[in-house]
């Protein structure tokens, strides 16, 4: 048998790629001068499986989808709390290119639309990192996230540069309000460059995944950003990502994306894909019209939004077992361990009498346990040993990290139940 995920993306591109509205882009000269009608759409499984359709060898230049990889390494090299100092995480409500600053603060309100992109550029790298070693952090960083290194387009990137006007009055903006340190051009160079690297539609999708499994790229297995900055970059993403057309998407299509006016949308869904959709014409707020069309579908048909609740029918207590002789109670657990399974097997060892009998855990079902999980099942396991029952881990994968009990005590080992 053959797997039918490249058959659906191919049916996706024939149901997708049929229209002929929508503009390409021409304020970037260069952009203008693609084929409009070209189109493919990619997916990138947690395991790093790549699947695409249509016109995947295209490769086009990244421009706004590079703006939540350059936040994510400012993130890693400045840390969280220093680049919130200098670009705010509120919507802006407006178009890319709009002057969108706080008004006390005269932080950009955000790091995806252009103003705010310029600043998170120059927070890339260590503070006071040169231009080149700017560009080279971020050659490195993309680099990370596609697992392959990207090549700049040389002809848009001149072609841009001739035009940005804008940008260079933005970063002149940000400059004379204190809020970057560094040469407005130079920084308006380096950004320029960091939206010209050429991408092909797989490029995004590895890239998203990479969000999507908390920063860990899934086929080179090179971790690029800690979980906590990946958060930070999806949370953005989905508030801002899309512009003014940020709340319409997060309720149609419900993925963490980023759009770029080269025709490129890219979309995270945490811990399921990432998605990456190309097609040169874009709608009046520069998103591609044919790509948002593919987002919708893949969402709907596949049921990708990310507010769907995640309806795990797989009961977190698998079996108890009461042992006649000894009275030692085993409880079999399967299953993710988050706040909801975890809130269920601490209710269940809370039924336990006190009878000082042994309570074991067996976690040889159990495929993680995230941190809430861990805190609650060690305490339950803390209160039972506190209460005299002897309390016994049957844990052969090592699901449960670290089982201190926090009271100089630790579960007794034992062998999982067959
Ligand atoms: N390089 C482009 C610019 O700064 C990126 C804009 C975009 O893709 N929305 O104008």
């Amino acid at each position: 048998m053959k797997t039918p995920v490249p058959d659906y993306l191919s049916e996706i591109r024939d149901l997708c790629s049929v229209g002929e509205d929508g503009e390409l882009a021409d304020y970037i000269p260069e952009l203008a001068a693609v084929d409009p009608d070209r189109f493919a759409v990619s997916a990138c499984t947690m395991d790093g499986v790549l699947y695409t359709a249509g016109d995947a060898g295209t490769e086009f230049t990244i421009q706004s989808m590079s703006k939540p990889f350059a936040y994510a390494l400012a993130l890693r090299d400045r840390g969280v709390d220093a680049v919130l100092e200098k670009v705010a995480v509120e919507p802006s409500g407006d178009a890319f290119n709009q002057i969108s600053l706080e008004r006390d603060s005269g932080r950009p309100r955000n790091p995806m639309i252009n103003i705010g992109a310029i600043t998170t550029h120059s927070l890339v790298g260590p503070p006071g990192a040169s231009e080149d070693e700017r560009d080279q952090v971020v050659a490195d960083g993309l680099a990370a996230f596609a697992g392959r290194r990207l090549e700049v387009d040389d002809a848009v990137l001149d072609s841009e540069l001739d035009t940005a006007f804008r940008n260079r009055a933005m970063a002149n903006l940000v400059r004379a309000g204190g809020i970057i340190d560094s040469d407005p051009d130079e920084i308006v160079r380096g950004y320029t460059r960091q939206c010209s690297y050429r991408v092909t539609v797989g490029d995004l999708a590895v890239m998203a995944v990479t969000l999507a499994t908390g920063g860990t790229n899934p086929i080179t297995g090179e971790r690029v950003i800690s979980p906590r900055a990946s958060r930070q970059v999806l949370a953005v993403m989905s508030t801002c990502g899309m512009y003014d057309a940020a709340g319409d998407w997060m309720s149609t299509v419900g993925i963490p994306a980023k759009s770029g006016v080269s025709g490129g949308i890219l979309g995270a869904l945490p811990g399921q894909v990432g998605i990456g959709a190309f097609s040169p014409r874009l709608d009046a707020h520069g998103h591609s019209v044919e790509g948002i069309r593919t987002f919708e579908r893949l969402s709907s048909d596949m049921e990708l939004h990310i507010m769907n609740p995640t309806i795990s029918e797989i009961d977190p207590v698998r079996s108890v077992r009461v042992d006649r002789s000894t009275g030692r109670r085993t409880f079999r657990l399967q299953g993710p361990m988050t706040f909801a399974g975890g809130e269920k097997v601490v209710r269940t060892l809370a039924e336990i009498p006190d009878d000082f009998s042994e309570v074991t855990l067996d976690f040889s079902r159990v495929s993680v346990v995230n941190g809430s999980a861990r805190r609650m099942l060690l305490e339950a396991m803390r209160r039972l040993s506190a209460e005299g029952h002897v309390v016994g881990l049957a844990d052969p994968g090592r699901r449960l990290p670290d089982p201190d009990l926090g009271d100089g005590t630790r579960p007794v080992f034992r062998r999982a139940a067959r």
